[in-house]
């Protein structure tokens, strides 16, 4: 089963176009995100891969709630009786399954073509009920530790994922890494999009994972601030 570490404690979970991971903390697993609908078995697998039982996943934690990222969510639940957690404007969409609020292409001829290609609003999931609602700056007391940051822009409701124990960013969709670091297919608000990166770029971590895209391991924050951070903090991460 092709489950692969990023940093220790964090496996990434590759379901096709999409990632998920998976956090070991000292009382069970966490996953973060789901997939599209029909990988519950790429999870079970990796779940297997390290040793451990299905029975084991405890938390499934949502970036937010898109079709790639909630689908195959209903099927682990049953499976596992994992307890949900996502932001609260997003709920709505986990629990009726779609239809989803529409994007705006990012800029871009890429951002054209891949939204098309890889989102349609009135896709429909299996509904998943979510147990937590998330709330901007709350730490969960999972794995030692997770701290919930509102990134909404890409959509409303996502939040991106700091594991402090292992400096571990999961960033979902405020961004990806297809060839290098730049924007998800599309936002609901631009704007709020790029206030969201800029958030991120502020923070430190060392390792990244993303709902599409490579993951990165080391010396990232550096990479955001390049990115996105503001003219003094890009002059910093040069120096
Ligand atoms: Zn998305
Ligand atoms: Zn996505």
């Amino acid at each position: 089963m092709a489950v692969k570490r990023v940093i220790e404690g964090v496996h990434v979970v590759p379901m096709g176009m999409a990632n998920a991971f998976l956090v070991e903390g000292d009382n069970g697993l966490t996953l973060i995100d789901a997939g599209f609908p029909g990988k519950e078995e790429a999870v079970f697998g990796a779940i297997r891969g390290l040793g451990r039982s299905p029975g084991q996943l405890n938390h499934l934690i949502f970036t937010h709630g898109h079709p790639d990222h909630i689908g195959s969510a209903a099927a682990i639940v049953r499976e596992t009786g994992a307890r949900t957690n996502m932001h609260p404007l997003d709920v709505p969409v986990a629990e009726s399954g779609g239809p989803f609020r529409p994007m705006r292409p990012a800029p871009g001829l890429l951002g054209q073509v891949l939204c098309r290609l890889f989102f349609d609003p009135d896709e429909r999931t299996e509904p998943v009920a979510i147990d937590q609602p998330l709330t901007d700056g709350e730490i969960l007391p999972i794995a030692g530790g997770i701290e919930v940051i509102h990134t909404p822009g890409h959509c409303a409701g996502h939040v991106a994922l700091l594991w402090h124990a292992g400096r571990m960013l999961f960033a979902g969709d405020v961004c990806t890494n297809l060839m290098g670091l730049g924007d998800p297919v599309g936002f609901e608000s631009l704007e709020q999009g790029r206030a969201s990166q800029r958030k991120l770029a502020s923070l430190s971590f060392d390792a990244v994972g993303f709902g599409h895209g490579k993951p990165i391991a080391r010396d990232a924050s550096a990479q955001f601030r390049y990115k996105w951070g503001t003219e003094e903090a890009r002059k910093k991460s040069a120096a």
